[in-house]
């Protein structure tokens, strides 16, 4: 039985990767420090055959006793507020704890997938945005602690396939959406969705011209499978190539709920990338990935999860 370690185990999409990976036969290992991350992702997996939670921080040292087949490493806050509230652990668990998980890949000659982001394209120059593309990232911005922690995450992985040989894989992650995300981590879904639920007003940043491209986590763990079991070595962008502006995102949102809520203006924040759609065709060719789930269809899933939730929140 291969086992897997899942760094952020607990987190949106860490808690989704060690559902999959159970049903595909492995044996998981899921850690997560909880500083984003949260127990009630993953307490319908305590208990079962094969799967162990550990809470720990990554960005210390790790062991794990027993052979190791696989590491993802999806630990990190991952939403812009999170950046702004957690910007030295956002740094430390790009960076030393990208470090601590290759070093554990090597000794445990494990395979190693890192889960990096389009925001290493940052504002992006080029569109729709390619592996290939270098980027425009604000080193000293309010987002260059995610933004430069996962383009050294990036770094550091190529520099020890290439020094010690290990068998790496990095993923891309584009916006992605779904059950689990944490309804107060300040994204356009959970903030629009929240909002609309409570009848308040949906606050659109900027005047919603920025353009964003959302996938469906089930469509997004899929790719990721897909990419941990190839043997591509580049990067590979996972995420859906629909774009649409904030603005129709926000409408999308009233909608599909039946609120009465109005979209109102706020201020956008700095360095906040004007448009962002991935090119698709490496995943396309190289995986025979992509994304089948519409919007209307993971919208109403999300919806569904989200209500009981919101419903419970303070007013
Ligand atoms: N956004 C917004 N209102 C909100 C939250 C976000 O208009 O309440 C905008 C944000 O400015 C950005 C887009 O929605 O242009 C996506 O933001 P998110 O935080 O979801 O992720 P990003 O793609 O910027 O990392």
């Amino acid at each position: 039985m291969a086992r897997a370690l899942v760094t952020g185990g607990a987190g949106f999409l860490g808690s989704h990767l060690c559902e999959t990976l159970l049903q595909r036969g492995y044996e998981v290992i899921a850690m997560d420090s909880l500083l984003t991350g949260d127990l009630r992702n993953i307490e319908h997996l305590i208990g079962r055959p094969g799967f162990s939670f550990i809470h720990y921080d990554v960005t210390k040292f790790v062991h794990i006793p027993g052979k190791l087949d696989a590491i993802l490493h999806f630990a990190s806050p991952a939403s812009p507020i999170d950046y702004l509230e957690l910007p030295i652990q956002t740094l430390k668990v790009g960076s030393l704890g990208t470090h601590n998980t290759l070093g554990l890949a090597k000794e445990k000659k494990a395979k190693f997938l890192l889960a990096s982001t389009s925001e290493v394209y940052g504002d992006p120059l080029e569109h729709p945005q390619k592996e290939d593309y270098w980027g425009n990232v604000n080193p000293i911005g309010p987002r260059g602690v995610y933004d430069e922690a996962k383009r050294f995450a990036e770094a550091i992985t190529m520099a020890y396939r290439r020094t010690h040989g290990v068998e790496t894989r990095i993923c891309r992650i584009f916006n992605t959406y779904g059950p689990r995300m944490r309804l107060r981590d300040g994204r356009a879904l959970p903030s629009f969705l929240t909002q609309a639920l409570q009848g308040d007003d949906v606050t659109v940043f900027g005047d919603g011209s920025q353009t964003r491209s959302f996938c469906y986590v089930s469509d997004l763990i899929d790719g990721i499978i897909r990419l941990l079991e190839s043997s591509v070595p580049d990067p590979v962008n996972i995420g859906n190539p629909t774009e649409m502006t904030i603005e129709q995102f926000a409408r999308e949102i009233i909608a599909a709920t039946g609120s009465k809520s109005k979209v109102i203006y706020k201020s956008l924040p700095k360095d906040d990338p004007k448009q962002r759609r991935p090119d698709i065709t490496r995943a396309r060719t190289l995986l025979g990935w992509e994304p089948k789930v519409p919007l209307r269809e993971g919208m109403a899933k999300t919806i569904e999860w989200f209500k009981p939730r919101v419903s419970e929140l303070p007013r």
